[in-house]
């Protein structure tokens, strides 16, 4: 078997996202997928003798991003719920095809929040799909890493057809037993009912899930659309409120408190807005459609600034997938997440660091000495300019092993 050389990465700048300022003249050596140091380009230890160098002058090393909010087996696009109907071979293709539009714009982590379920050729059984996605992945260390939410639990006639349906409390926590049992990682809760000014679930009903994860050491995360569920949800102590379009100081000092995180997915708006131009649906197109995404859109960000001001622990999702944006448009919530009003920094932390903690991945979205050699390269400074992250030059854990000459 050969082994691969030794990497050094000689003279880039280096954006780990704890703070405003870009590192530069940064040299990180890369060992059997490993950073073994990182040091100012004067001050290289003695290098390896078999040592590749990659001469990074120009660019910047940022941390493999964490997409929080992912779907890994769906495709997005303006059809996005009708594709969720299609075959299960054709979303396994799919999540092949979103694996390398991940890796290819840095993204390391996805958090898939829901899959379609369809029976398992191993057992007949029917589970998520993006569970069989993580297994095949799991195999292979340049597939992106995922964290798996099995199947949607949502009330009946939200969206018929995708979700495990349950309509009263032991329904519910017998399904969300059923999810972890078939080995999803965490549980996703859908708290928009049929009517939008009421939860789909009371309070106890949902604490009653979120013990029984907690026991089995599992989190619980939950769509939140509307304040109505964002309400319930927080109540009943959920881990973390998805999209969370509509909340209020009042919420949103709760979740500070109780260390509720939250997944923004802005981008969602300025993709429907750009299908105002690019498609002929009636819901992007028509006046009343577009009045309706600018108003959610406003409420979307007033809710997260509400909870950055609050000190609520804000992770960055594209909802790819599960909505209409594309698996390799995470630069595209970083920069809504700016526009929003957060400093080009913490938009990135969030992309990263904020997206590992959510995981409970301490290594994830950050670059230390020991830790995973999980970084990419772009031009541009992503401290001061979002938009660099979408110039990706090279990715350290998808560059081709330059092996050893024995
Ligand atoms: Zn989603």
């Amino acid at each position: 078997m050969t082994s691969a050389r030794p990497t050094l990465y000689r003279d880039a700048a280096l954006a780990d996202a704890t703070g405003p300022d870009l590192r530069k003249d940064v040299s990180v050596l890369v060992d059997q997928g490993r950073v073994v140091w990182i040091r100012p380009l004067s001050e290289e230890p003695e290098l390896p003798p078999d040592v590749h160098v990659v001469d990074a002058g120009g660019s910047t090393i940022v941390p493999g991003m964490v997409d929080a909010h992912s779907h890994v087996t769906l495709p997005g696009g303006s059809h996005w719920i009708d594709r969720g109907a299609d075959p299960p071979d054709e979303l396994l293709d799919v999540a092949e095809h979103n694996g390398n539009l991940l890796g290819q714009a840095g993204v390391r982590w996805a958090r898939d929040v829901g899959s379609p379920a369809a029976p398992d050729p191993s057992d007949g059984r029917r589970r998520a799909l993006a569970l069989r996605v993580r297994e095949r992945w799991r195999k292979e260390a340049a597939r992106p890493r995922l964290k798996v939410a099995g199947t949607w639990l949502a009330h009946s006639g939200v969206l018929p057809g995708m979700m495990i349906e349950a309509d009263d409390g032991p329904t519910l926590l017998a399904a969300a037993r059923s999810q972890l049992d078939d080995g999803a990682d965490f549980l996703k809760l859908y708290l928009d009912g049929p009517k939008r000014d009421e939860a789909p679930w009371p309070a106890d009903a949902v604490r009653a899930v979120v013990e029984m994860a907690h026991g089995r050491g599992a989190k619980v995360t939950a769509h939140s659309g509307f304040l109505a569920g964002a309400r319930v949800g927080i109540e009943a102590g959920v881990d973390s409120l998805e999209h969370g379009f509509e909340l209020d100081e009042e919420a949103a000092t709760q979740m500070a408190r109780q260390g509720t995180f939250l997944v923004s997915t802005l981008a969602v708006f300025r993709s429907w807005m750009s299908f105002a131009q690019t498609t002929t649906l009636p819901r992007f197109v028509g006046e009343e459609g577009k009045e309706r995404t600018t108003k959610r859109r406003e409420l979307a960000i007033e809710s997260v600034r509400f909870a950055r001001r609050a000190g609520v622990r804000i992770a960055a999702g594209t909802d790819f997938g599960g909505g209409s944006l594309r698996a390799n448009h995470l630069a595209w919530e970083v920069e809504s997440l700016v526009e929003a009003g957060f400093k080009p920094w913490e938009a990135l932390a969030s992309a990263t660091v904020r997206g590992g903690e959510l995981l409970g991945e301490p290594g994830a979205g950050r670059i230390v000495e020991g830790g995973p050699a999980d970084f990419f390269l772009v031009h541009g400074d992503p401290l001061s300019d979002p938009a660099s992250l979408w110039r990706v030059w090279k990715v350290a854990w998808r560059s081709e092993p330059h092996a050893r000459t024995a």
